[in-house]
């Protein structure tokens, strides 16, 4: 099962890719945790990308594809895979159905996570990650409002969206995305 999880920052979207993870048989795909590896490691790729992340922003969608196809293309993937984190801006979701469409490998489904924005704010400052400062915060919001929410209308358009409430504790949740994507799985 191929699917995209989709949702603004702080909406629990991590926390619920785990247990879909461990529930299906998929790759969990993390862009934030590939570019965190990478700044960790302090590869080139890794310090460029640090530069945008520390400020909140998106990193370049050249950068980004090129992370995905890749990983696109190992073994794992074959059997599915829950993007989490990516596409990002329609420029990406664009280069993903290309990618797709090129190994006849379409997605399932793209499954939305809504939490209002008011409660992210909150949220995100009691997470407490290093680069959560009020202003990073804010322009993370910012960034997911402007160029990722676009994706929503797009993915609409493709009769691929399946929206769930964020808001309740992580099991509940969980059942809801589980009832989506019960029906994709084999
Ligand atoms: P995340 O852990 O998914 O919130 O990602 C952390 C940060 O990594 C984001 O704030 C962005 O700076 C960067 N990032 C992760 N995924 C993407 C993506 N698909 N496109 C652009 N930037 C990304």
């Amino acid at each position: 099962m191929r699917v995209v999880f989709i949702g603004p920052p702080g909406a629990g979207k991590g926390t619920q890719a785990e247990r879909l993870v461990e529930t299906y048989t998929m790759a969990h795909l993390s862009t934030g945790d590939m570019l965190r590896a990478a700044r960790d490691a302090k590869t080139e790729v890794g310090l460029k990308a640090d530069r945008y992340m520390s400020a909140g922003q998106l990193v370049p969608d050249e950068i980004i594809v090129a992370i995905i196809a890749g990983r696109l293309g190992q073994p794992d993937c074959g059997q599915g895979y829950l993007l989490d984190g990516f596409p990002r801006t329609i420029a990406q979701a664009e280069s993903l159905d290309a990618m797709l469409a090129e190994k006849d490998t379409p997605l399932h489904v793209v499954l939305e996570l809504q939490v209002p924005e008011e409660e992210l704010f909150e949220r995100l400052a009691g997470r407490g990650r290093a680069d959560d400062t009020p202003e990073v915060i804010r322009q993370r919001l910012v960034a997911y409002r402007e160029q990722t929410a676009p994706l929503l209308k797009y993915y609409g358009g493709q009769e691929l969206l399946r929206s769930i409430d964020g808001l309740g504790s992580i099991d509940e949740i969980f059942q809801r995305a589980k009832a989506v994507l019960d029906e994709f799985a084999d």
